[in-house]
């Protein structure tokens, strides 16, 4: 009888609220195309015409994906510099009328100063950023995607994009997470459940590993994603403590929601001149969106 009922409602239309799951295997070779665009654009730190064609391109996308964007745009006294520094957060939000709001986030900036080149005379020059800035981006850009094509059920999705992440010199903390900060000091009301934090998700081999932070103050959340990966066979996901990393999910520790970083440290290229795409692979980016995908549309928390 049940099927019978079906095959006379899915004409109208009426079944396709109840469908569930991901509508589809998550791309990592879409993804891939985007860590590569990022890259093409050279170095993108704040101020940079990288910079600029990547905050066009989040927009776009996100725009393209039925997402309602905004451009947290603020400025900071610049450190190193005379000018204030503009600095400029990307937010998607989709379906921002539901109330219960899950958030994923990474940083599109990249670092200016590529000082874990051994040659000093290195230090000076920006970074690429093929993991560290464009592999989360990626990922989530083709998230975005499929929000487009099947609504997760329960939750509203928010896509942030952190501006500034990177700019602090070594021995200078305060100058980091710049965009993160501002956004969890300005919630204003704004209470996502719980959040997830890509970072460094795009190394060929990568070893991503249960960051320090993560498992001390969103503890179930960490435990439940590592479980879920092992039984989807993700192996990039390795269940085992990592230390703990400065990065932009401390704020909203600090904010009081829960946030897991998955982030792949160590990274032999890390703030060099050699992390740059042919040290990434599109496995790694499907690994992970497939775990983020899983995440959104069976949404239990
Ligand atoms: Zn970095």
């Amino acid at each position: 009888m049940k099927w019978i009922i079906a095959l006379l409602l899915a004409p109208l239309g009426l079944y396709t609220g109840c469908e569930e799951g991901a509508p589809a295997p998550f791309d990592g070779e879409g993804a891939w195309q985007y860590l590569v665009q990022q890259c093409d654009f050279g170095p993108r730190p704040p101020r940079s015409p990288g910079h600029e064609k990547t905050v066009r391109l989040i927009a776009e996308v996100l725009q393209n994906a039925g997402a309602k964007v905004t451009l947290q745009r603020f400025e900071v006294d610049d450190p190193y510099g005379d000018d204030p520094l503009p600095v400029i957060n990307v937010i998607g939000s989709f379906d921002p009328e539901k109330t219960r709001r899950v958030i994923l986030a990474a940083h599109y900036d990249t670092r200016p100063w590529a000082d874990q080149e051994e040659d000093e005379s290195l230090h000076t020059q920006p970074i690429i950023g093929a993991n560290d800035g464009a592999s989360g981006v990626a990922v989530l850009l083709q998230l975005a995607k499929m929000f487009s094509l099947r609504t997760p059920r329960e939750i509203g999705v928010d896509l942030v994009f952190f501006d500034a992440e990177d700019y602090g010199k070594e021995g200078d903390p305060e100058h980091y997470l710049i965009g993160s900060q501002y956004f969890a000091a300005n919630l204003k009301g704004y209470r996502p459940e719980c959040g997830i934090l890509l970072d460094m998700v795009g190394a060929k081999d990568a070893a991503i590993r249960q960051e320090g932070y993560s498992l001390e103050m969103a503890r179930m959340l960490c435990l439940e994603l590592f479980g879920r990966a092992a039984q989807m066979q993700l192996p990039v996901f390795v269940a085992e403590r990592n230390q703990a990393y400065y990065d932009d999910h401390v704020p909203l520790l600090r904010a009081g929601i829960p946030m897991v970083d998955l982030i792949g440290l160590p990274y032999p290229w890390w703030h060099t001149l050699e992390d740059t795409p042919d040290k990434c692979s599109d496995e790694t980016l499907r690994q992970v969106g497939t775990l983020l995908a899983d995440f959104i549309y069976r949404y239990s928390w």
